[in-house]
């Protein structure tokens, strides 16, 4: 029975666990150049990790995303995955990686339970990957994704954040990329998260609609009904499986049908991706070792603080100081 219903009535049904802020890439939408990382002894544990999972989907939570910063750098990875992932109760378990580990951990990874993986990717040119993640190497991607459908994948989903001027010439290079090799892909609108100074945001700033229209020069895209309990809108074409997403947190508000919360790899408990409204976890956790039922009813308790939307605009402006980092993706 799920006992997680906000005062607006929506039922949260989707956890998005942050397991490390810590990441091999430093993505210019996402970071600044010189991060500096939380304490490890300010990161929740394995142990904790794991504990909360269990109480979110012991309070009717049936999808568990995790993610990062980079998921996969967190030492122990694969052991967290498989103890989430033997959870009696949870139906959906998935997660959010740059890929870079994953010729590395994918098969670890399916055989712990994971079963769906979404890989970020937003352009197929070395250099301009190199520019865009600051370290990131394009071809140990590419053999990550393979290497995972190899693992048993099903599924994968790209995600591409599109920055105007940067890489909106490829929305159509990508398309054809993922109906090649059988992905799904999602086009995300870039968010207002952290100060970046790399980029002006307004300037960048490239609509999920503007985005469509590129498609649709090749491909008719006809709309869809399904729903993977995430803020997706999805469409199809006629002749290929691969779906296309888009997460419009501008131009399409996602607030009303909001089914999620986050958890950051402090323990902090996000209401709400876009406003301040917190819980601190760890606390509860490390003053009260081993008791599920407090860590619950604080959890129940905090439901009470989701706010009603977000109130994200367009212009620049930066109206949540966590970098996307820190807040789990
Ligand atoms: N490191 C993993 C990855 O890159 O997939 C997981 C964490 S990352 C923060 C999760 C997603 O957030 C990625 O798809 C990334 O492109 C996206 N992202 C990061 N910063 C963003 C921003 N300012 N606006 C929109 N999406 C952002
Ligand atoms: Fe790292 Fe993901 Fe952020 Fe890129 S988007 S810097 S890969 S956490």
């Amino acid at each position: 029975m799920n006992k997680l219903v906000d005062d607006f009535g929506r039922r949260i049904r989707y956890l998005r666990l942050s397991v490390t802020d810590r990441c091999d890439f430093r993505c210019v939408y996402c970071m600044g150049e010189d991060m500096t990382f939380l304490p490890r002894a300010r990161v929740l544990t394995l142990e904790e990790l794991t504990a909360l999972s269990r109480a979110f989907v012991e309070l009717g939570v049936e999808k568990i995303r995790l993610t990062g910063g980079e998921p996969l750098v967190r030492h122990g990875v694969t052991d967290l995955v498989e103890s989430i992932g033997a959870l009696p109760g949870l139906r959906d378990f998935a997660m959010t990686t740059n890929g870079s580990g994953l010729v590395k951990h994918a098969e670890a990874l399916r055989r712990g339970g994971l079963a769906r993986l979404n890989v970020s990717l937003d352009t197929l040119d070395p250099e301009r990957f190199r520019d865009l993640t600051r370290t990131g190497d394009l071809s140990r991607v590419i053999a990550g994704i393979r290497a995972a459908r190899e693992a048993g994948f099903e599924h994968i989903k790209l995600n591409a954040v599109i920055l105007k001027g940067r890489n909106d010439d490829e929305v159509s290079d990508l398309v054809e990329f993922a109906r090649r090799e059988r992905l799904d892909i999602s086009f995300i609108e870039e968010m207002p998260l952290g100060q970046v100074t790399e980029h002006d945001r307004a300037a960048t700033f490239c609509s999920s609609d503007d985005v469509r229209a590129l498609i649709e020069r090749h491909h008719a895209l006809l709309p869809s009904t399904e729903s993977t309990l995430g803020p997706s809108r999805y469409y199809r074409m006629t002749d290929s499986d691969t779906r296309i997403g888009f997460i419009s947190p501008h131009s399409h508000n996602f607030c009303s049908a909001c089914n999620r919360v986050r958890v950051t790899a402090e323990g902090r408990l996000l209401l709400c991706l876009g406003n301040e409204h917190s819980l601190d976890l760890r606390g509860v956790m490390r003053r009260y070792p081993g008791d599920g039922d407090r860590l619950k009813a604080a959890i129940v308790d905090a439901m009470r603080l989701k706010p009603e939307r977000h109130h994200f605009t367009t212009d620049g402006d930066v109206q949540v100081v966590r970098f996307m980092n820190m807040t789990g993706g």
